[in-house]
């Protein structure tokens, strides 16, 4: 059920310890850790602990949680000294938009220039 653990899910493994992640910030709701395979200097998946698939899906069943993963977001940016500078926080919905783990994750990217649009 939407919100509960998903045993195939990797994110999930992660949240519950079961995979190794370098975690950068953790809270009740949300965890942030470090991207495998980086795209930029800073590259950092922040979640939210609970299993969503996507982020319309989190919005929809919890708009609390969601509003708290984009601020912990920002205090994650922050942390990470790129406030200033500027970053980018994606959430690619769906395969054909380059999704490939199915529990909602902001990728906070930063540290380089970053042009616009993506691609
Ligand atoms: P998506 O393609 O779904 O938007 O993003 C998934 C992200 O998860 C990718 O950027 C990928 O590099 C990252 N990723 C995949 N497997 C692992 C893993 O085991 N550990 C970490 N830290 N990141 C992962
Ligand atoms: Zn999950």
């Amino acid at each position: 059920a939407a919100g509960e653990p998903q045993a195939d899910c990797l994110f999930c493994k992660i949240v519950a310890g079961d995979v190794p992640a370098t975690v950068v910030r953790e809270t009740k709701d949300v965890i942030a850790f470090r991207d495998i395979n980086p795209q930029a200097p800073i590259h950092i998946l922040v979640i939210p602990r609970a299993h969503y698939e996507n982020a319309g899906e989190l919005g929809a069943a919890e708009p609390e949680l969601a509003g708290i993963l984009l601020a912990e977001a920002a205090k994650t940016a922050a942390a990470e000294g790129i406030d200033e500078t500027g970053y980018r926080l994606v959430f690619n919905t769906g395969a054909g938009a380059g999704q490939t783990v199915f529990h909602v994750h902001a990728h906070l990217l930063g540290g380089r220039g970053l042009n616009w649009p993506p691609g």
